[in-house]
């Protein structure tokens, strides 16, 4: 690390879409922890209802944790309205649990402008700069892994999904690219 880089300017971001997920949101923050790293969590609403102890886990290992939806809804298949009340009964169950949602992630990353609007008032809506494609079957984990370490630098924002879409990748890719922020001093931290 050169001497002018700062904490502050290594920092990357680890976030983590369509949890909790028994076992595999287990699997993540084991992982996190060894590394000691800290990530934010956008969670589907009906999975934090089925799995509260999870929620639970996540809250006090320190990570942060989002709305992405009550039942990971499709703007372009939900009315406005239908949007709209799927992402409030989301929130609605982070009041309920008294925890502070850090902001919206969109399922899909798919806003209309309207939409991205209105919500954008009421919340942070948070993208990301690396889709790792960590749910895509067709895509080989070393070859995820390596377009990872092509695209970070400070301040990326990476996406994964501890889902048991992702996890077969999931399980390769999220430790090699933590052991790759150590060697190369990024600092994963949450939102
Ligand atoms: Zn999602």
């Amino acid at each position: 690390m050169a001497k002018h880089d700062s904490a502050e300017s290594r920092k990357v971001y680890f976030t983590f879409d369509d949890g909790p997920t028994p076992e595999i949101t287990k699997f993540v923050l084991d992982c996190l922890a060894e590394y000691e790293a800290k990530a934010t969590f956008f969670c589907i609403g009906k999975n934090m209802v089925a799995h509260p102890s999870i929620v639970e886990d996540l809250v006090n290992a320190g990570h942060q944790l989002g709305n992405h939806t009550m039942n990971h809804a499709n703007a372009w298949k939900y009315s406005i309205a239908e949007f709209e009340k799927d992402y409030w009964d989301c929130e609605h169950v982070f009041s309920k649990m008294n925890i502070k949602s850090v902001g919206f992630r969109p399922p899909y990353g798919r806003v209309s402008p309207f939409i991205y609007t209105t919500l954008r008032a009421q919340t942070d809506v948070y993208m990301w700069s690396i889709l790792t494609g960590d749910y895509n079957a067709s895509l080989n984990p070393n070859s995820i892994v390596s377009n990872c370490m092509k695209h970070i630098k400070p301040g990326s924002v990476l996406v994964f999904h501890d889902s048991e879409k992702a996890f077969p990748r999931l399980k390769i890719v999220l430790p090699a690219l933590l052991d790759y922020c150590l060697q190369n001093q990024f600092i994963p931290c949450s939102l």
